[in-house]
């Protein structure tokens, strides 16, 4: 693919993908997630050369960001999609992702969504525990279909990230130890509608060194060959996703995708079969900026506080998780710098983006970005306080394209009525 020309440079105005910020917040109004294509484009090429020569799937972590149109550009790269319930299941069709290229993970898939599943045909299940092993058995001889399937294993490795998305420790409620992957191994034939023949590991989000992947890797390979020598098969290896990014300059230091992709060709030196990766976060989030209004700038006893438009409600991570967004105003940078507590209006405390941050002065009326919100962005939103989803744009060399409108209180409501009409369960 030609390199895609990027014309974040727009003079005084300030641009994404070509694309002047104040003239589409204009158009689209407030509070508006911003997903440049070109960006996008670039890190799927990237992650594409960094794993070129391999026999590898790229299995887009679908949670990160499921727009459609996020989707659909994964598709037309090539890519597949790792989901974690039907919803996401029927967003990945939607968009044209072949059906054979969509693994399944997740704890809690349900009987109804393993059968779903299987109805779609899609490539192999990523299965977390020995009950869910035995409904998938069951499910597909009901069908009359046999399920391809991984054992996600935990390997006891600490991520070095956030507790909250940390899922590779033993205390952690995803995969099993891998005495437990060797017993379901062992016990293939009871499972005749299962073809067992996969191992996955993911170890969590946001993950900034190498070594926690190469530890996880390493055990993963390890048990491969193992089960491999015992005569088992081994067909495919799911690395998972979990690679980080920049949401702080100087602060974060993301791991390169080359060094990475060095590491999982490293570990799995040696073995044959196919390989699978998931990332989510890495490909969507620094595409993306939330674009915001200021409300007002309130002076409070002790603080200042610039109260925005958009809220925890369309990005729940500084709430969540205390993370870290770079926050930019689009003018005014000559102003005099102020230390603001950047707020959204909801009514909980935590409906804070920043404290005590410094920003050139700003009023009401300013336009503000939010940045490196394209992953666990939009996917995590929701209407509480009864605030309609934001809309979301995808723009690509100076053009945009409305992805998601910004819902209407109509249908915020669609689906509730007053209890009239009373039944006995
Ligand atoms: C969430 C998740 C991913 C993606 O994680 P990122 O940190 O966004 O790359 C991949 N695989 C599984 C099983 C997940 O749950």
């Amino acid at each position: 693919m030609a390199a895609v020309p990027e014309a974040d440079d727009c003079g005084e105005r300030t641009c994404v993908d070509g694309v002047d910020l104040e003239a589409l917040a204009r158009r689209l109004g407030t509070p508006l997630h911003v997903y440049s294509a070109s960006r996008l484009r670039r890190r799927a090429a990237e992650l594409r050369a960094a794993l070129a020569g391999l026999d590898a799937l790229v299995c887009y972590a679908v949670k990160a960001n499921p727009n459609v149109a996020v989707l659909a550009l994964m598709a037309d790269e090539g890519f597949g999609a790792d989901i974690v319930s039907a919803g996401e299941l029927r967003r990945s069709l939607c968009a044209g992702i072949a059906s054979s290229r969509i693994v399944f993970s997740g704890v809690g898939k349900t009987a109804d969504e393993i059968a779903e599943a299987l109805a779609a045909g899609i490539g192999r299940f990523n299965v977390e525990s020995r009950d869910e092993l035995d409904l998938l058995q069951r499910v597909a001889r009901d069908r009359g279909q046999v399920a391809h399937a991984s054992v996600r294993v935990n390997p006891d490795v600490d991520a070095g990230t956030h507790a909250k998305i940390a899922t590779g420790k033993a205390e952690n409620k995803f995969g099993v130890e891998p005495n437990e992957a060797w017993q379901w191994f062992a016990e293939h034939a009871h499972r005749p509608n299962v073809v067992l023949d996969g191992l996955h590991v993911h170890i969590g989000s946001q993950v900034l060194e190498l070594a926690p992947f190469a530890r996880a890797f390493e055990r993963i390979a390890v048990l491969a060959r193992d089960l491999l020598a015992a005569g088992h098969a081994i067909a495919c290896i799911d690395a998972g996703g979990g690679l980080g990014v920049r949401y702080r300059e100087s602060h974060d230091v993301p791991v390169d995708v080359g060094d990475y992709a060095r590491t999982l060709r490293h570990a799995l030196r040696g073995f044959g079969g196919r390989l699978i990766v998931e990332p989510g976060r890495w490909l969507v989030a620094e595409a993306g900026v939330l674009l915001t209004r200021v409300i007002r700038v309130k002076h409070g006893a002790r603080r200042r506080f610039l109260v925005l438009d958009a809220a925890m409600n369309d990005l729940q991570r500084p709430s969540l998780y205390d993370a870290w967004h770079a926050i930019e105003p689009l003018h005014g940078r000559e102003r005099e710098r102020v230390v603001y507590d950047v707020v959204g209006p909801v009514c909980e405390t935590g409906d804070t983006f920043a404290r005590a941050r410094e920003l050139p002065r700003c009023e009401e009326g300013d336009l503000v970005m939010i940045e490196t919100t394209g992953a666990y962005g939009a996917s995590m939103a929701s209407t509480y306080n009864s605030r309609p989803l934001a809309a979301e744009a995808m723009v690509e060399r100076g053009r945009y394209a409305v992805v998601r409108r910004r819902q209407h209180f109509d249908e915020m409501l669609a689906g509730e009525q007053p209890a009239g009409d009373w039944q006995v369960a």
